[in-house]
């Protein structure tokens, strides 16, 4: 349906290309410099590859690997940016043929795709999640169903009768699951991963919904510059 509306054009430069990206846009996105094996954060000094990162060394995030298909800066963030914003739907199948690409390499494990849910209010102004329209090209081609009873909640679970650990989860906890997970190795699936909060936060809800391992893979990953 898309191939047909937008035939043979690269969405980066319009020249003729058989898909969505000529070879020249798909060989010059930018990649992550030096990932760390887990959170994919770039390592400052690089060491082996695949090698975690300070930081998950010392308190490793509930995600057990995330990966990003390309690095946010131009023009993946220009595109990102008009995908939510100007509700440029025409990258998805190009996003999306990157993230399976990735998807194969490393998550064939993962049983089902959790697209980040937005916030209703969000939804409706928006009209769309740009989390769920990657979702649907990747769930078809990785033959992965998508879950669809993953909430974001308004932080109003009360405190009492709750040790410090669960408090400190119920506060940060925006998300919820409503009913049954249904699945056992649940892949997060966003267009961009910064601070990782989001992530983190959303792999504790589905670990303790029952998932006994949680991925991450996302369109791209903002490096913070330190
Ligand atoms: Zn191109
Ligand atoms: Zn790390």
């Amino acid at each position: 349906m898309l191939r047909r509306a937008f035939p043979d054009r690269c969405v980066f430069c319009g020249s003729e290309a058989p898909g969505w990206l000529c070879v020249n846009c798909r060989w010059d996105l930018p990649h992550v410099p030096n990932p760390c094996g887990r959170c994919n954060q770039p390592v400052r000094v690089p060491g082996p590859v695949n090698q975690d990162c300070a930081a998950c060394q010392v308190s490793p995030p509930p995600f057990y690997r995330a990966r990003a298909a390309l690095l946010y800066a131009f023009p993946v963030d220009a595109a990102l940016k008009s995908l939510k914003f100007g509700h440029a739907l025409y990258y998805v199948p190009a996003f999306a043929e990157l993230l399976f690409a990735q998807f194969l390499q490393s998550f064939e494990s993962a049983d089902a795709l959790v697209p980040v849910p937005l916030h209703h209010w969000r939804y409706a102004g928006r009209g769309f999640n740009q989390a769920a329209e990657l979702c649907r090209p990747l769930g078809r081609a990785a033959g992965l169903p998508i879950v669809g009873n993953v909430k974001r909640v308004l932080r109003t679970r009360p405190q009492t009768g709750l040790d410090a650990e669960a408090r400190r989860r119920n506060l940060h906890a925006a998300f919820a699951v409503s009913g049954r997970l249904g699945c056992s190795h649940p892949l997060i699936v966003d267009d961009v991963m910064t601070t990782g909060e989001t992530c983190r936060q959303l792999a504790r809800v589905l670990l303790d919904a029952g998932a006994v391992t949680v991925g991450v893979l996302t369109v791209a990953r903002a490096a913070a510059l330190n």
